[in-house]
């Protein structure tokens, strides 16, 4: 079973995931994009913390080399040999990001996602949604190239994943992130349940 978790900036995806390792007790693999094998790391290195002028189909691309390793290595063979994986962040982030965000064309960043990772797509996609304000805020006081780009771009991200949560409903659950970390938690392993039986 590959499970993936989305959101903007700040949506407490990580906080999440952190909740999940610490409390079950199941063989699961976790995992994250960008940076989840060493070439990973220094992608992310570059994505986050490069040159400004990394244009648009640059960052892409280096996404998709990302995951395509990712899956190439962790992924695929973690779920070959009967694991669920949880991974944070996947194809959804590069449609919202550079998709939407960077307006390189939903459609064109999901086919190169797809053929990066051989069409490997999740089982299960959980949301978790803030408003943009709540999401910088919570990101923190340094922010990142990417959190660095204006409030329109980060309101675009976050209406990209509603409307594939919307069109793909078997295959997504949205969370009200703004809700107490305990009944997020709560909502999620409810998502979890309710998609893996
Ligand atoms: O989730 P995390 O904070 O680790 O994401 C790392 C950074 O990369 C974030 O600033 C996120 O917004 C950005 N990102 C992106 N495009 C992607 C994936 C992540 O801009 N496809």
């Amino acid at each position: 079973f590959f499970i993936a978790f989305e959101g903007g900036d700040g949506s407490g995806k990580s906080t999440q995931l952190e909740l999940l390792r610490r409390r079950l007790d199941a063989p699961l693999v976790f995992t994250r994009e960008p940076g989840g094998t060493p070439l990973g790391n220094q992608i992310r290195n570059l994505v986050m913390h490069g040159p400004d002028n990394i244009d648009a189909r640059t960052e892409a691309l280096l996404y998709a080399a990302d995951r395509a390793y990712h899956v190439a290595t962790t992924i695929r063979p973690a779920l070959s040999s009967g694991k669920t994986v949880i991974t944070d962040r996947y194809i959804d982030s590069s449609v919202a990001y550079q998709g939407l965000g960077r307006g390189l064309g939903v459609e064109a960043i999901r086919d190169l996602s797809l053929w990066a990772v051989d069409g490997l797509e999740p089982d299960l996609v959980v949301v978790f949604d803030v408003p943009v304000e709540v999401g910088l805020q919570r990101a923190g006081a340094e922010p990142d190239r990417i959190e660095r780009a204006g409030k329109g771009f980060h309101e675009e991200v976050r209406a990209q994943y509603l409307s594939a949560a919307a069109a793909k409903p078997q295959q997504y659950r949205v969370i009200d992130s703004t809700l107490p970390v305990e009944e997020v938690f709560a909502l999620t392993i409810d998502a979890l349940l309710e998609s893996c039986s």
